[in-house]
């Protein structure tokens, strides 16, 4: 065997509803995993460091673990918060540090993101965006959120993006529902979202007709997000993820949409709306979240 098979490492993709743990090798490979509910910090962190001292006798010492988590978080590693949940809607969630007992209890290095953005590395490193250095990854599932990676590299700046909170234009089919955003209401995420899909129509897309106008609201709501995304990063990639995305027909009235706001002013083929290797599938599928969290561990480790 040679080293790049041989090192192990750990991988927490740390989500508002489940915790993913795994064990993982630099290609990509997962050689343990298991997942549980996110209850509350103290029990699911406990679950967390219980899986790794576990699996200590047969893997060994870890390189080190990559956290990918739901946010928002902390991710200065100036500020005493780096590595812990800030404000968070999620019942007794915010200020969790979530590094703090990981380091304390395994001692090994950590990696931390946003789990969006651990995807976009997956994506990057394995996945749907081997061949491009800029990419956004966005999931559109219980919520709207994305990460962006610039030369390869995670955005993080003041804190880390979002892109779901963003102020979409109404659909004109579309002027009534108030939203569901708890902060915002019709923000995109309160439009668009799996739950205000079925708080406008009363049922998930998968339960709708194909001919349902839900179908050509949504579509055009993230038309517009990724025709944003184009204007502001000029991405060369946009992954969209997430349990609403797992409907394939949505991709191709999304690519439309994204080329009508766009309204012709960029000049490139890959926003013309009938290429589809620009806003894509994730390569990783599923998977995304927790190869994210292992690619952060990798991005963590000493050479
Ligand atoms: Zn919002």
């Amino acid at each position: 065997m040679d080293e790049a098979t041989t090192r192990r490492f750990g991988a927490v993709e740390a989500g508002g509803t489940k915790f993913v743990c795994a064990i993982g090798d630099e290609t990509g490979a997962i050689l343990a995993e298991t997942r549980f509910p996110t209850t509350d910090p103290l029990t699911t962190l406990r679950n967390t460091i219980e899986f790794f001292r576990a699996r200590h006798a047969e893997f060994g010492e870890l390189a080190a673990i990559g956290v990918g988590a739901f946010g928002p978080i902390e991710l200065d590693r100036e500020s005493e918060q780096y590595g812990s949940v800030l404000h968070t809607p999620k019942p007794g969630w915010s200020g969790t540090d979530l590094l703090g007992p990981l380091a304390c209890e395994l001692g090994v290095p950590l990696g931390f993101d946003t789990d969006v953005t651990a995807a976009a590395l997956a994506e990057h490193r394995w996945g749907a965006a081997r061949d491009v250095s800029d990419l956004v990854y966005v999931t559109v599932g219980t919520g709207i959120g994305g990460g962006a990676l610039v030369g390869g590299r995670p955005v993080h700046g003041l804190m880390h993006p979002e892109m779901g909170h963003l102020f979409p234009r109404r659909h004109a089919l579309d002027v009534e529902f108030a939203g569901v955003c708890p902060f915002h209401g019709d923000c995109l995420e309160g439009l668009a979202a799996g739950p205000a899909i079925i708080a406008r129509s009363g049922a998930s897309l998968d339960r709708l007709a194909p001919e349902s106008v839900q179908w050509e609201i949504e579509a055009d709501y993230l038309g517009q997000l990724c025709a944003n995304l184009v204007l502001m990063l000029s991405p060369q990639r946009i992954v969209l993820g997430g349990g609403v995305m797992n409907q394939e027909r949505l991709y191709a009235p999304i690519r439309r949409r994204l080329h009508a706001w766009l309204g012709g002013y960029i000049g490139r083929p890959e926003v013309g709306g009938t290429i589809d290797g620009y806003v894509v599938a994730p390569g990783l599928g599923a998977r995304a979240g927790i190869l994210g969290a292992l690619a952060l561990a990798l991005d963590a480790a000493p050479r």
